[in-house]
């Protein structure tokens, strides 16, 4: 694709990865966001609020699983390339409830994708597909060692395991049908506009109000953290500048423990909001371990960096005061959305099916 591109097709828009990228690919001047999302418990139009009367973004409300849709999209906006975030994304729901992981990851993308290989005949020149996916497909490290692109596929959870048969299929378009799609994948993302159920929010909220801040386990799992803008920009270099075929792993090269992790953001809300030092960590509250938690993941970005020239430009400690301020200056988005469905407590213990 060259740069500027025309129109995207962009799933998953109103999520809280997919509005980052949406935001930044409109004020970098793409003509057109179509932006397909069945606003889910996760998706929310309020996030894409700064792009209301602009007629370069088009939210329109609908399921990725859903064929007839997706073709109309295509034919009708004739994209120049397809951006697939859309996804059911927390691990903890996965485990109460794998059933819709299957259909939207799954059976979604692989709607998509046959989608874009029917449209394959009359796209723009330089049409791309870039298929947006976690590094949890390689499931655990041990102490040592970094995922890399060839890195052999070993879920853990049936999230992972319906983003790595996803990966599968999009890999397999490419191969088969010469559907020019590229594999993303990334490691843990944090920033602005995160639904609270995920670690980085729920704890800077419930910082905020006093309330205990669960921590599984020991606290001692492993993550490696990304600032959501720099994925997004990796994410957007991959669909200007990536190979048909590639994979493309990012990471923020930011290893830390769960615990420290939480210790670190208790730390920042006492700073930023004036409770005396220490305040914060009183509240942590080590609570039964995730079935399946996986140890640890750390990402190799050096193929990223080599041949899409991206570099992440934030380290762990500036994003993550970057999001703390960002949640504290935005209450009533964060009150509008715990005030739904989503109550913070406790998920993936296994309880439904
Ligand atoms: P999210 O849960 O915040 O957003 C997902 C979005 O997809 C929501 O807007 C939801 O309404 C929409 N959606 C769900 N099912 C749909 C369907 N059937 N049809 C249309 N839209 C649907 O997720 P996120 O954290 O923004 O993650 C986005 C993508 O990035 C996912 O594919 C995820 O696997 C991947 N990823 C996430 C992380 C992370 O740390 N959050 C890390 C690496 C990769």
């Amino acid at each position: 694709m060259t740069t500027p591109a025309r129109t995207l097709l962009v799933t998953g828009g109103a999520g809280f990865i997919g509005s980052n990228f949406v935001l930044s690919a409109v004020a970098s001047g793409f003509a057109k966001i179509i932006n397909l999302d069945k606003l889910t418990y996760a998706g929310n139009p309020a996030n894409l609020e700064p792009l209301r009367g602009n007629s370069s973004h088009v939210l329109v409300e609908g399921d990725i699983c859903d064929a007839a849709l997706v073709r109309r999209l295509l034919a009708e906006h004739r994209p120049d390339g397809i951006v697939h975030f859309a996804a059911e994304s927390h691990v903890d729901r996965s485990i109460d409830s794998p059933d819709a992981f299957v259909r939207t990851n799954v059976v979604g993308t692989f709607t998509l994708l046959d989608a874009a290989r029917a449209y394959m005949a009359e796209a723009p020149p330089g049409f791309r597909f870039v298929h947006v996916s976690t590094d949890e497909v390689f499931g655990s490290l041990g102490e040592e060692g970094h995922f890399h692109p060839e890195s052999p596929y070993d879920p853990s959870s049936p999230y992972s395991a319906s983003k790595a048969s996803s990966d599968h299929f999009a890999r397999a378009y490419h191969r088969t049908y010469r559907v020019p799609t590229i594999v993303t994948n990334c490691s843990n993302n944090y920033g602005p506009m995160q639904f609270p159920e995920k670690l980085v929010p729920l704890m800077i909220l419930n910082c905020v109000e006093g309330k205990p801040l669960p921590v599984y386990g020991a606290g001692a799992n492993v993550r490696d953290w990304l600032f959501v803008e720099d994925h997004c920009n990796g994410v957007r270099l991959a669909l200007e500048n990536g190979k048909p075929g590639a994979t493309y792993l990012f990471g923020g090269r930011a290893e830390i423990t769960n615990l420290r992790m939480v210790e670190t953001i208790c730390d920042l809300v006492d700073e930023l909001t004036g409770k005396p030092a220490g305040t914060s960590r009183t509240l942590i509250t080590f609570v039964k371990d995730r079935p399946g938690h996986d140890l640890r993941y750390a990402v190799d970005a050096t193929k990223a960096e080599k041949e899409l020239g991206w570099q992440r430009s934030c380290d762990l400690a500036d994003g993550l005061r970057r999001t703390v301020l960002w949640y504290l200056e935005n209450k009533s988005w964060c009150s509008e959305i715990t005030s739904g469905r989503y109550r913070r407590e406790r998920l993936g213990l296994g309880a439904s099916t």
